[in-house]
Parts: C-alpha cells; sequence; structure tokens
C-alpha cells in the first residue's frame, strides 16, 4: 500500500478538489509529503450518496458475513505491517511500542465485535406470541434493532488507530450494519489513508458494497459541518475538543431531520485518596499517580487531572512524594502543535488563578509538553469554575479539602466524567460508600486502587458519561455496548412468517439469543 494523499470514495482513489495541505512529523518539526488534498462538497455529497446507496444490502448481509468483513478488516491491518507504525510514529510523535499496542488494541477491538455478531444478543430479539383468545385478542409482537444508516465517524488526535479510521466507532458502526463516511484527523492523514485502503481492500474481499466506506481528508470546520449536515448521515461519533463536539451536536439538532452525536469530549477524571490508604500507602499511590499522568505525555481522555484529599501531614506528605516524581519526568513531544500551544495555555491559565498555588511548571520548548502541578483548598475548587475545566497533557491539581464531607461536596460540584477513582483500604469503605451514590451519578466508570488512564476493551467497559464527559451518558464508545449507539429499535406485528426478518422467524437458524413471551434462551 502507498500513501497517495487521496480521499477513497465508495473503493475509488480519488484526488480532492480543495487545498492541498501536509503531513506534519511533531518531533522533527517537519512537513512530510506527500500533499493530501481536501475534498469539496461535491466529494463529500458523492460519499453520503454511496454511503446510503450502500445502507440497505449491507444490512441485509447476515451477521456471520459481517463478522468476517471486521475480521478481513483486522488481518489487511496487520497484512500493512511495519509501514503502518513508522507513518504513525512520524505523524504523531508516539513512540512504536505504543503504537504497536494501539495497533493490537485496533485489531482485538475488530475482532470483539465480529464475536458479538456471532454471538447474536445485540439485535434484542423480543417475540410475544399472539394470544388470539385473549379479549381483545392480542397480536403476534416480534422486534429487534436494526442500524440506523450511515455514520459520520470523526477521526480523533489522540488514538491514530484505536480512535480513529478502523477504531472503535467505525467497528461498531459496521457490526451494526452502518455505512460509514469518516472524516480522517489532519494530524495523521497517511496513517488515516492506509487504514482506509485496508478497510477498503476488506470491502472488496467480503464483496460487500462499495459505498460501505468512504474517508475524506481536509482541514478546517467545513467537511466535518457539511458530513453532518448532509441528510443521508444518520448518527456521529466523534472524540475531541469540547468546542469541537458542541458544534457538531448543535449542526446536528438543527437539521431538518435532527440526528443523534455521541461525542466523547472532556473529563479530569478525579481521583479520591482516602484516608486510610493515604496513611497506609502514600508512596505507592503517588508512584502510581506520577505515571498515569504522564504516560503518553498525558494524551489520554481519561488522565488524572484532579486528586482529592484531606487536608493534613498525610496529603502534604503525598503531594511531596507526587511533586519529586514529577519534577524528574522528561518532557515529550505532543501530537500537533496545537495541542501543544493549548496545554501550554491551559497551565499558564491555570497558574493565574487566585488561590491555587503552582508546584511544579516547568518552561518547555514549544510543541512539547511536561507536567504541570497545582494546588489549592476544597472551599477556593468549589468556587472557582475554571478550576473544573480539563488541560489536556500532564497537568493536575490537587485539593485538600476540610473533611471528607468538604470531598463529597466536591463530587457534587463536578460536571460529568469518563472515569472517578477511589484509593481505599478496608477501613475506608464508609467514606467510599458514602461517595459512591454521588459518583454513579457523575461518571461512566468508577475504580478502586487503580488509576483512569488504560481502558480495557471488554464487553463490560463504559467508556462514556454523562455531559461534558459526553453528548450522551447513556452511551459508551469502548466495548460492545458500543454498538447500541447505532441501532434502533423495530417491532412486526402480525407480520407473516415469510416476510419477517431470519432472526424472528419461528423457526430461527441463527442460534442468537431471544426472549419469547418473557423467557431468555438462545435457540
Ligand atoms: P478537535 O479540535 O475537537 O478536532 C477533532 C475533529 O473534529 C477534527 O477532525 C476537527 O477537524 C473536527 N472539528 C473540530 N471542530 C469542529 C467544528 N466546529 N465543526 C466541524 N468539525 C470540527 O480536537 P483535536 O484536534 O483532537 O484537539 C484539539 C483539542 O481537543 C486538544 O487540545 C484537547 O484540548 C482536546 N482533545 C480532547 C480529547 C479528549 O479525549 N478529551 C481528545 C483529543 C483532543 P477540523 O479542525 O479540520 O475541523
Amino acid at each position: 500500500m502507498m500513501i497517495t494523499g487521496k480521499a477513497l470514495i465508495g473503493g475509488v482513489s480519488v484526488k480532492g478538489n480543495g487545498s492541498a495541505f501536509l503531513a506534519f512529523d511533531p518531533t522533527k518539526k517537519e512537513s512530510i509529503e506527500p500533499a493530501f488534498y481536501a475534498v469539496d462538497a461535491a466529494q463529500i455529497d458523492e460519499a453520503c450518496r454511496q454511503s446510503q446507496a450502500a445502507f440497505d444490502p449491507f444490512r441485509a448481509t447476515s451477521d456471520e458475513q459481517r463478522a468476517q468483513f471486521l475480521e478481513t478488516i483486522a488481518q489487511q491491518i496487520i497484512e500493512l505491517g511495519d509501514v503502518l507504525i513508522v507513518r504513525s510514529m512520524a505523524e504523531s510523535g508516539l513512540p512504536r511500542v505504543r503504537l504497536e499496542g494501539e495497533r493490537g488494541r485496533t485489531v482485538t477491538q475488530l475482532k470483539l465485535f465480529a464475536d458479538l455478531l456471532r454471538e447474536g444478543s445485540w439485535r434484542d430479539v423480543r417475540i410475544d406470541a399472539a394470544l388470539p383468545e385473549r379479549q381483545p385478542p392480542r397480536p403476534d409482537l416480534r422486534m429487534q434493532l436494526i442500524g440506523l444508516g450511515p455514520v459520520a465517524v470523526f477521526a480523533a488526535s489522540n488514538f491514530p488507530l484505536a480512535f480513529s479510521v478502523a477504531g472503535g466507532d467505525t467497528a461498531s458502526a459496521f457490526a451494526a450494519g452502518c455505512p460509514v463516511v469518516l472524516k480522517a484527523h489532519f494530524a495523521h492523514p497517511g496513517t488515516s489513508e492506509l487504514v482506509a485502503q485496508a478497510i477498503v481492500k476488506a470491502v472488496q474481499l467480503c464483496q460487500l458494497p462499495a459505498g460501505v466506506f468512504s474517508m475524506l481528508s481536509g482541514i478546517g470546520n467545513e467537511l466535518g459541518q457539511a458530513l453532518v449536515r448532509h441528510p443521508a448521515i444518520q448518527a456521529v461519533g466523534f472524540t475531541g475538543s469540547r468546542q469541537g463536539g458542541i458544534a457538531l451536536m448543535q449542526t446536528a439538532a438543527t437539521r431538518v431531520q435532527p440526528i443523534p452525536v455521541y461525542a466523547e469530549m472532556s473529563s479530569i477524571n478525579p481521583v479520591f485518596l482516602l484516608p486510610h490508604a493515604l496513611a497506609n500507602r502514600a508512596n505507592e499511590i503517588a508512584a502510581g499517580f506520577a505515571a498515569a499522568l504522564t504516560m503518553g505525555v498525558g494524551q489520554f481522555c481519561t488522565n488524572p487531572g484532579l486528586v482529592l484529599g484531606i487536608e493534613g501531614a498525610d496529603f502534604d506528605h503525598f503531594a511531596a512524594l507526587a511533586a519529586q516524581t514529577l519534577a524528574t519526568a522528561q518532557s515529550g513531544t505532543m501530537l500537533t502543535p496545537g495541542i501543544a500551544s493549548n496545554y501550554q495555555t491551559g497551565v499558564a491559565n491555570m497558574a493565574q488563578q487566585a488561590d491555587v498555588t503552582t508546584v511544579i511548571n516547568t518552561p518547555i520548548e514549544q510543541g512539547k509538553g511536561a507536567p504541570a502541578l497545582f494546588t489549592t483548598s476544597g472551599k477556593v475548587f468549589l468556587e472557582q469554575a475554571e478550576l473544573h475545566h480539563e488541560i489536556f497533557g500532564p497537568a493536575s491539581i490537587f485539593v485538600a479539602c476540610k473533611d471528607a464531607d468538604e470531598i463529597r461536596q466536591v463530587a457534587e460540584s463536578l460536571e460529568g466524567q469518563l472515569t472517578a477513582t477511589l484509593q481505599m483500604d478496608e477501613a475506608d469503605t464508609i467514606v467510599a460508600a458514602q461517595l459512591l451514590p454521588v459518583l454513579e451519578r457523575k461518571v461512566g466508570r468508577i475504580l478502586v486502587n487503580g488509576f483512569p488512564t488504560g481502558v480495557e476493551v471488554v464487553s463490560s467497559m463504559v467508556h462514556g458519561g454523562p455531559f461534558p464527559a459526553t453528548s450522551d451518558g447513556r452511551s459508551t464508545s469502548v466495548g460492545t455496548a458500543a454498538i447500541h449507539r447505532f441501532l434502533r429499535p423495530v417491532s412486526y406485528q402480525n407480520m407473516p412468517q415469510t416476510l419477517l426478518p431470519q432472526a424472528l422467524q419461528e423457526d430461527n437458524p441463527l442460534g442468537i439469543w431471544r426472549r419469547r413471551d418473557g423467557a431468555l434462551t438462545r435457540q
């Protein structure tokens, strides 16, 4: 596979009619050839129309066919070999080991959805047989979930593989039977083209309609806006900034036909240091925290940006230990010059906040990020809303609260979060039990004695949370439940067997889970 700088529209490699732009190597601080060409309005329209035309034939494929499609994409990604890793290293500044791991995660994710399709519970089949003797007689009613339609997926800057072209949004949309029109992230256009070529090859090998997948590139809001406005698009998957996510939500909501946007945006992932854990394990917790904060130059949506404890010698000791480790941490190249400059602005703003003490704020060269650490009191944190905002990068604020009640008040004051972490020993159980109902209302994943960076790709994972962590707290973008973002229920009343979808027929050969008159069985 070669990088050509072209878009892929319905399986065809097409030079964009818009302006040219180059990929950028943030480590070497230089542009990378070849040039990419932004698509124009007509090309966006063509990709969306093809996705619409592909929807019915694609969703008519069997679960086994779509499972094989996902596995073929995984295989084609592996077959890209080192070319993919080398290119994504150049475009992201991320190290080889991280990107090889991310490729493994991408492949695992695709296979997880293949397994889900074969198991069949995702369809949520329900059958309530007719009761002709009842007065009035009950009709035969059968329900299943079907795909929503073409999905616009926005690739993320911070996961060039696992949340990008063939990432979780694309995998779950394909599993649901939805074609995907993907907006490549301008930070890694070459990586995007390689993975898009792998998907197109899989489409061909699996003999699917070409419009099942298109990849469009460009810089500036126009492409993304046009995509979300296009009448063929029926849902949006997005990972990025709060402003970007909200802008897309507004566009989607003001269409003639509004559509759902599943945006994963902003989270500061509070870590609660409960008193006994802090007294007994300050060293271990400080080391774990420093490692979690600095991993990948802090460019994770689950970065621990807020640490809370009860003021006193134990909290001070923990803060000193964490500061000591972070003071020696290396700066690292950030994903894009824009992300690095946002980070430096965020850190400078925090340093200027009243009653916030700067513990670490090492001057760094442009394009890089180094750990930044701040402290304040629970009272100040409760009064100053700006302290609650995400600084995307390795920055965190330690908040010393008066007592367990004030910790709970701070938890109550937080916006929706992807995660909350309890560092606790057994003797902290009562305090933890009091915090739990608040955290359940605020976050998507509650961890005990770990750190939030690192998101397992398994069926019970929730990578979501109330706004602004995501635009829809009922959803997750990781794990098999992610498929539900792109499905909707259809009920069939008194439908003859010959017209019923296969999963709803009496003699169902699929071997999938079905709920019949309330009882769940696998046929
Ligand atoms: P971004 O600016 O939100 O961009 C993400 C994608 O959305 C890009 O393809 C972008 O393309 C598009 N987009 C953004 N605003 C748009 C709008 N108003 N209309 C249409 N499309 C729009 O995110 P980013 O480039 O990844 O990073 C910028 C900042 O986002 C970071 O500094 C960080 O603060 C935050 N971020 C947060 C997370 C997280 O997980 N919490 C992850 C990544 C980034 P165009 O710019 O070409 O329109």
